[in-house]
This record gives structure tokens, C-alpha cells and sequence, in this order.
């Protein structure tokens, strides 16, 4: 089964500032038919006529997908095992955290802080594993590194102190020991803050802003 996956970044859309230009949300506040043409340029760039988005809402749940869901469902995960349907998920500091079995099992889970506080990529494996899966590779998109994340010290506290720097969080850290505890073959790390690199999309330095996708699809 061929498998592929696209994170990306503010160039080739036709989206005006704020969100200029390839921004693939309809919840910012951009221009309805912008974010329908830059969906459409992704879909192009995939190759995947149905590419599935979620109404992301920082939970934990993953979906199954064996079409596509009109409209989007609410949730912050999607496993599938069917070839042409691309998982998307948006994010603008949140990590997509994308993971495959090369045998023909996908996910993508959307991880910001709260996700991964949640476990949401146990969780996604977890599906996988039920459908199957036993080699199991993860690719973590761009997103806010701890240089960026400070928090409140009452969030702080309640964290594990290895995941602490000073009042900074480090979101991929708890996003790693997940991986890790799952013994996952492979982690293809992009290991680029959005708050630091212009590239991307940065609610944490930009506010009122677009979101980039990370999607992942197997071939027809
Ligand atoms: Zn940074």
C-alpha cells in the first residue's frame, strides 16, 4: 500500500492578510471562498479527491473513517484503513501528529496541549492496533516548541517536571514518551516551531490567523 503525506506551510493560496495565503480553516474568519480554493489546491497537491477535516474541539477522540462525514465531525483524530481518503488536520502551533502502518493502517490526531495531556496519540494507536496494526510509524508536523510555550505556573504545576523549562512547556516531549510507550518503529520529526519560523501559521504569535494542514492518504 502506498502511503503518502503533505504538511503545509502560508505559500500558494490566495487567501488575503491576516491569513495569506494557503489557509485551509473556515473557523479564522477568512473568506469562505478562499479557504474553499485552497482546499482545492491541496486536494490537487494530494492527488485525493475526499480529504476528511474535522471541527477540531482539543478533545481526545478518534474516528473512524470509512467515507467521508459531511459536515465535519467533531473530534481531534481520524484512523482509516481504506485507500483515497486523506485525514487532514489543521493546526497553527498544535502539533498533526501522523501515523502508518506500511501494511495499510493510517491516523492523524491534532495535539496541541490539551490533546496530548489527553493521550490522543495513545488513543490513535490504540484504534490502529484494533484494525490491525503492528509496525507502526509517526510523523510530528511543524508546531510551538517549548521556546515559545510558556504557561501560567498554576498550569505548569500540574505537569511532570521533566516537561517543565522554567514556566515553558514542552508539548513534544509529551507527544514522544507517547510514541515511545508505544513502541512506535520510526518518529520522523519536522522540528520546527511555528511561533519562530514565518512559514507557518502561529496563533501564539499572530493571533487573529490561518491554519496549515498535515494530511495523511493512501493511494486508490
Ligand atoms: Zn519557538
Amino acid at each position: 500500500m502506498k502511503i503518502n503525506y503533505l504538511i503545509t506551510d502560508r505559500t500558494g493560496g490566495v487567501s488575503a492578510p491576516p491569513y495569506e495565503s494557503l489557509n485551509i480553516a473556515y473557523h479564522v474568519g477568512d473568506d469562505p471562498e478562499a479557504v474553499r480554493r485552497n482546499r482545492e489546491i491541496v486536494a490537487q497537491k494530494t492527488g485525493v479527491q475526499a480529504i476528511q477535516y474535522a471541527n477540531q474541539i482539543h478533545g481526545k477522540e478518534v474516528r473512524y473513517i470509512e467515507h467521508l462525514i459531511e459536515p465535519a465531525p467533531e473530534c481531534d483524530g481520524f484512523v482509516t484503513d481504506r485507500p483515497g481518503i486523506g485525514l487532514a488536520i489543521m493546526s497553527a502551533d498544535c502539533y498533526g501528529v501522523l501515523l502508518f502502518d506500511p501494511k495499510g493502517i493510517i491516523a492523524a490526531v491534532h495535539a496541541g496541549r490539551a490533546g496530548a495531556t489527553l493521550g490522543i496519540v495513545t488513543e490513535a494507536i490504540e484504534k490502529m492496533r484494533d484494525l490491525g496494526a503492528l509496525t507502526i510509524h509517526a510523523v510530528i508536523s511543524p508546531g510551538i516548541h517549548r521556546c515559545c510555550y510558556e504557561i501560567s505556573s498554576e498550569l505548569a504545576a500540574q505537569y511532570e517536571p521533566k516537561y517543565i523549562y522554567g514556566r515553558h512547556l514542552d508539548i513534544k516531549a509529551l507527544l514522544y514518551d507517547q510514541l515511545r510507550a508505544e513502541n512506535v518503529e520510526s518518529i520522523t520529526d519536522y522540528a520546527i516551531c511555528t511561533a519562530c519560523d514565518r512559514r507557518y501559521y502561529s496563533y501564539r504569535r499572530d493571533g487573529t490567523t490561518g491554519r496549515f494542514a498535515s494530511i495523511i492518504w493512501m493511494e486508490a
